[in-house]
């Protein structure tokens, strides 16, 4: 099966159950986002920038188990910020479970294996001593690290940890391979972190995805690569989104000054022929979302929002009308949809109920409506169906060929604090230099601004503006060139 029984059987029983009953709108991914801090500041990231990022504005963890409990949704994607940073993560992730929900951890991957180390330590006994052989040939622990789990004390035993479940998925954010995504995180040695925490995770047990958004730059081949990649790491499935921001300023341009809107947004179509493949990836990768989401996606039928089934939990409140937009807080779930004039949003027969949506494909507006089957067509339900209980693609060989097509960054001396960064800002490469305004200050107040965050299953973080990191690719591209 693509997918394990037990949550494909969860999930569908919550629909059924929700169809039955005639409820009108229901939650199926709650975006729980305890806090927005990060260690990262990635360009372009208005997640961070949005919502305050003093560590005091968080959560509180009785608010975030009551959220899920009151929207019910079967699926919970806690992002942020980065999530592993919130104090009381592993008893968030401990009453999520207690609940009953499917988890992803949206992270950047760089507290990973130190949460893994600390459950090897919890649960350490000499049965362990082959997978720290294992973790210590592949150099992911090291021999003091290996001394510190065979030696844990009381606490460490009696510590709350994250334990491999097949509830759980750890969703690792990956925008590209080593060069590219080192440069969107603007740190060197986070693609490598992220990929030694995958492959940590995967000789423990865990379960890992991977969330990645496309954006009016991305370079579709290096993507097919990367899914290349991590699907020979043995990564159990795959979001992908197109980004997506709304600007009003950038709109404006179009329509006063005649501009093309493919300078500034990544437009409907553009979305399309990025994703002209995304068919084809389905079948070789296991992306998650449904085939009727990837049709839309591919530009072979229309779909309508369905914002209201994934809604957002921060520390204001219930977000409203979606990931991306924020028209306003609400105190409870039932309030929001109560209140919120849904029909306001989406693209309906080719027209924007709000400008602002023109040209959202993304995932936590329209997945859900192919799981939902809002604009059913005969033979959704099997293509579902199918897609589901279908055959896990088999992982891509691994071959240092692949290898050496990922690690194309710092780790073959292309850090972008070196030979990167200067390339990028070279005059050839633009006036604009690519790191020369990453602690602006961003104001987004509502207007629409957005990345790709994956319905099916969560998100990743790194709302904002999308043109800033086209920007950024844009420059990668024409430095890779030059090389
Ligand atoms: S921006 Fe996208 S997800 Fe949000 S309401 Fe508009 S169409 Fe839906
Ligand atoms: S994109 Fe994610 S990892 Fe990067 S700064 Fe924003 S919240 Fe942090």
């Amino acid at each position: 099966m693509r997918f394990p029984f037990a949550l494909t059987k969860k999930i569908a029983s919550h629909i059924i159950k929700h169809k039955l009953r005639q409820t009108p709108k229901f939650a199926m991914v709650l975006q729980l986002e305890p806090l927005h801090t990060c260690n990262l500041t990635c360009t372009g990231c208005g997640r961070i920038r949005e919502y305050s990022t003093s560590l005091k504005d968080m959560v509180p963890l009785e608010q975030c188990l009551q959220a899920a409990v009151e929207c019910d949704a079967p699926m919970v994607s806690i992002c942020g910020g980065e999530p592993l940073i919130y104090p009381k993560i592993e008893e968030l992730i401990n009453g999520l479970l207690e609940q009953g929900r499917v988890l992803y951890i949206c992270t950047n991957g760089m507290f990973m294996r130190k949460k893994m180390r600390d459950y090897l330590a919890a649960v350490y006994s000499p049965g362990l001593e082959p997978k720290l052989k294992q973790l210590l040939g592949e150099k992911l622990i090291t021999e003091k690290e290996a001394e510190v789990i065979r030696k844990s004390d009381d606490p460490a035993k009696k510590k709350i940890v994250i334990r491999p479940t097949q509830w759980m998925y750890w969703n690792v954010h990956v925008d590209g391979l080593e060069f590219t995504h080192d440069l969107i995180v603007e740190r060197e040695g986070v693609f490598k972190e992220c990929v030694e925490a995958i492959k940590m995770a995967k000789i423990i047990g865990y379960q890992v995805a991977t969330n990645t958004t496309v954006y009016r730059e991305t370079d579709v081949r290096e993507i097919e690569d990367m899914f290349k990649y991590l699907s020979s790491l043995e990564v159990d499935g795959h979001t992908i989104s197109p980004g997506y921001d709304y600007d009003a300023a950038k709109k404006d341009m179009v329509s006063r000054l005649g501009k093309d809107p493919k300078q500034f947004f990544l437009t409907r179509d553009m979305t399309r022929e990025k994703f002209a493949k995304i068919q084809d990836w389905g079948k070789a990768f296991t992306i998650f979302g449904t085939p009727v989401y990837q049709e839309f996606l591919a530009g072979k039928r229309e779909l309508t929002c369905t914002a209201w089934a994934i809604p957002t939990f921060n520390v204001k409140g219930w977000k409203a009308p979606c990931y991306l937009m924020t028209d306003g807080h609400y105190g409870g779930y039932q309030e929001m949809l109560a209140k919120v004039q849904w029909d306001k949003y989406g693209v309906v027969n080719g027209v924007a109920r709000d400008p602002r949506c023109e040209h959202c494909m993304v995932h936590c507006g329209y997945d859900p409506s192919g799981a939902l089957g809002t604009n059913y067509q005969s033979g959704d339900n099997w293509k579902n169906f199918k897609y589901n209980f279908g055959a896990k693609p088999k992982p891509f060989p691994a071959s240092p060929e692949l290898a050496k097509r990922a690690f194309n960054g710092v780790s073959i001396g292309k850090g972008h604090l070196a030979e990167a960064k200067a390339a990028i800002n070279s005059p050839a490469a633009g006036a604009r230099g690519a790191f020369s305004h990453k602690e602006e200050p961003h104001s987004h107040n509502g207007n629409g601004n957005g990345n790709g965050h994956e319905a099916h299953v969560g998100s990743h973080c790194g709302t904002g503006d999308t043109s800033e990191r086209d920007d950024l690719l844009a420059k990668i591209k024409d430095a890779k060139k030059s090389q």
